[in-house]
Parts: C-alpha cells; structure tokens; sequence
C-alpha cells in the first residue's frame, strides 16, 4: 500500500503549500507518508517545485541530488556489495508543481537500467519511455507535473499480500500460519490450503528477492487455482493440499532491496547454510510435519529476463524427468504472450538455492518458475491458471509411477538424523 493522490488534486493542493526544503526527511513539500514509523528511510530531496520522498513500504534508499528547479538525480545502489543479477530497484514518490514535466536522471551504482519505470497514480499504472547513456548506467525520464509513485516494478507489498491472504481464506477456507519472523519482525506467513491430513504438499515461494514482482503475477494465480481446485474436488483435497509461502522476505520487500533480507543475505543462497530467520521458518515448519504428510514437489517463483523454469538436470530420476516433460513440455506456446524455455540445471550442492535444496532434502521436483521481467500480468496469469491445472494430473501420474518411491525414502532419512 502506497501513498496515492491524483495529478489534479495535488496540483490544486500545491499552489498553497510551495516551499522551500532542504535534504533531511521527508521534504516539507510532500506531507508526511503513513507509512513511516516502520521504515528506515533515505533523506529526500526537494526545490521550491518538485518534491521526492522515500518514506513509503517498497521505496528504495536511493540518494537523491537536485539538479535544479525541475529536475533531480537518484543515485541508485545496492544493499550490499555488488549482488549477482542486479536487479536494481528504485522506488520514490514525488511531487511538481505545474508546469513543464520534471526531469528524472537515474544513476546506477553496481547496474546499468533494467526497469522501465512504472508511474502509479491512483490505481493506475504507466510505464515511462527512459532514454539510457554511459552503457546503461544512466536513464533519463519526464514525469509529469502533479503527484504520484515511479517504481522500477508496481509496488506488491505488505498490504496487497494480505489483501491476498484475506481473500483465500474467505474463498477457500486457507489457513494463515506465522511460520516466523524476519529480522525487523514482520510475519512470515503461510497459507495452507486443503485438508492438514492430505498425505501430499505441495510448496510454493515467493519473493526472495523483492524486485521479483513478475513472479508474483503468476503465484498469486497460481495458487488462487490450486485452490479452487481443491474446493471443487473434495477427493482431490483429501490427497493433497498446499503451503503457500507468497512473501518470504517481507524486510527486503518494504525496503525496497535488490535483493536480500534485513540481513544483507540473499534468500535464495540460505537453503542449506540456514544463517537467516526466513529460510529457517520455512525449513522447520517442514522438518515437524507429521510424518504422514509427505513434501510431492516445490515451485519457488522468481523473475528474471524471459520466461523459464528451472528444473533438476543430471540429478532428476527418470520419473523426474517424465514430471516435467507431463507437465510443461510441449506447452511452450500453449498461452498467448507467455512463450517459456524448460532449462534443465545441474545441482551444485553448495549453491543455497531452494531448487537444489528442496530436490536434494526430500527427492521431489524442485522448480524455479522465472517471469520475464517485462511479461505482461494477464499473461503471466493466463499462463499460471492453465499450468496450475496441469499441476495436480501431473503429480498424480508422478506418484503412481512411484507408489512407494524415493520422496519418501529421503524424508524417513531427514527425520533419523
Ligand atoms: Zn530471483
């Protein structure tokens, strides 16, 4: 949830509050955002026309330098040293007097441009043509006078996640669970959905890395079909059920990171070390399942350039192997807008990632489903209803072709030691 008003009222509003500001806090010209309290921010900037603020869950901590009356420049970083997959995130609210549009220059430390940006206003969201220089390491952008959000991706955060959460326990009777707590104490919640006896679960994860919000777009759908499938097909729901992890790293989320939590770790490199709250949670809220219910797969939803899935490669057993052809080959053109590549990707046992984690831990399929970056939401949705659908044949003929397989060998294994 972010701070919105309309160009024209702002502009209305402006005409009377036009101050003078410094550097420090949140700029006079901007009122105060209510979302505050909870956030470490970055100091904004402000002239006596324009106005930038990071005082909001899912702005960036960007160092911001007015470059005159119209115009300013965000110096763009990273939370740590220089991440793998810059992905770098950059998120303000501002607001310009009437007039000509107001300049934006985004500088990047560590990165060069990967996000259009995204204006919101209202609910409404554009993207903003920007003109790159220096090799991408600069992006120029016009915003228009008035008021409103630019975001390197639509702002998901915390209040959208529970909007989310709300909505599938209403529909779908999903039990919310607080798995844990992230470094600056934000809940990690579940959802689980269909029968806590079902004998199979399936894992789904998202946003360990918090620019990721394309993957998002396909989760959220993804699961909402998952769970209506169990609710129309109640021996579908005594079989299996699903935790639902949306929103791993809520710090990183609210902080606007590139890439890691609270404690500068990126997530996905934790599975295995364990040194992180989040990865913890997750990890021991499995390990204490009753030995009934075992682990059948885990998606683990991320974005990055195009659409593809990630699945096992030397290490996936020949059953492994049919799963994913059952359940996405020959579907890479199936879904209009959402062409995807299947790339097959060897273990690498010290990577830390869930996919080698999960598949090593408990010998089921482990997939990252990556969203292309610039993949349309309706698209990622049409896509994620129709492989969600597939999802649960798939995994049936999976586990008929295994009644007794090696899933359940390694959990016995796991739980001996
Ligand atoms: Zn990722």
């Amino acid at each position: 949830m972010v701070r919105r008003a309309g160009i024209t009222g702002a502009t209305a509003i402006l005409a009377g509050t036009l101050l003078v500001a410094g550097c420090a806090g949140t700029p006079a010209l901007l009122t105060p955002s209510r979302h505050r309290p909870a956030l470490a921010t970055a100091p904004g900037c402000a002239t006596g026309e324009l106005a930038v603020a990071f005082d909001f869950e899912g702005a960036a901590a960007a160092r911001c330098v007015i470059a005159g009356p119209r115009s300013v420049s965000l110096l763009i970083g990273p939370e740590h040293a220089p991440p793998i997959n810059p992905s770098p995130w950059y998120a303000f609210r501002y607001r310009a007097a009437a007039g000509a549009p107001v300049t934006l220059t985004l500088r990047y430390l560590h990165s060069t441009h990967r996000y259009s940006p995204k204006l919101t206003i209202g609910e409404a969201v554009v993207e903003l043509p920007a003109a790159t220089s220096d090799g991408g390491r600069t992006a120029r952008v016009e915003l228009p006078s008035g008021e409103g959000v630019v975001s390197a991706q639509p702002i998901v955060a915390g209040e959208h996640y529970a909007a989310f959460a709300r909505r599938l326990e209403r529909d779908f009777a999903a039990r919310r669970v607080t798995l844990g707590r992230s470094l600056d104490g934000r809940p990690i919640e579940a959802l689980r959905l269909g029968a806590s006896e079902a004998p199979r679960l399936i894992v789904l994860l998202g946003r360990q890395h918090p620019p990721e919000v394309t993957g998002h777009y396909a989760m959220e759908p993804f699961v909402e079909e998952l769970a209506a499938r169990l609710k129309a097909d109640p021996a579908l729901a005594r079989s299996y059920q699903v935790l639902a992890v949306p929103l791993i790293n809520p710090d990183g989320v609210a902080l606007g990171h590139w890439r890691a939590n609270r404690g500068g770790v990126d997530l996905n490199r934790d599975w295995g070390p364990f040194t992180q709250p989040e990865t913890r949670a997750i990890r021991d809220h499995l390990a204490a399942l009753p030995t009934r219910v075992r682990i059948v797969a885990m998606i683990d939803f991320h974005s990055t350039s195009r659409n593809l899935f990630y699945v096992q490669g030397e290490e996936a057993s020949a059953a492994q192997v049919r799963f994913v052809a059952d359940w996405l080959a020959g579907d890479e053109n199936a879904y209009p807008g959402y062409p995807f590549s299947i790339v097959p990707s060897n273990a690498n046992p010290g990577s830390g990632t869930s996919k080698t984690w999960f598949h090593a831990t408990y010998g089921v399929p482990a997939i990252t489903y990556e969203v292309g970056d610039n993949t349309k939401r309706p698209h990622a949705a049409a896509a994620a209803i129709g492989l969600a659908g597939r999802l649960l044949p798939a995994l049936g003929r999976l586990g008929a072709a295994h009644p007794r397989g090696l899933a359940t060998q390694v959990v016995l294994d796991v739980e001996t030691r």
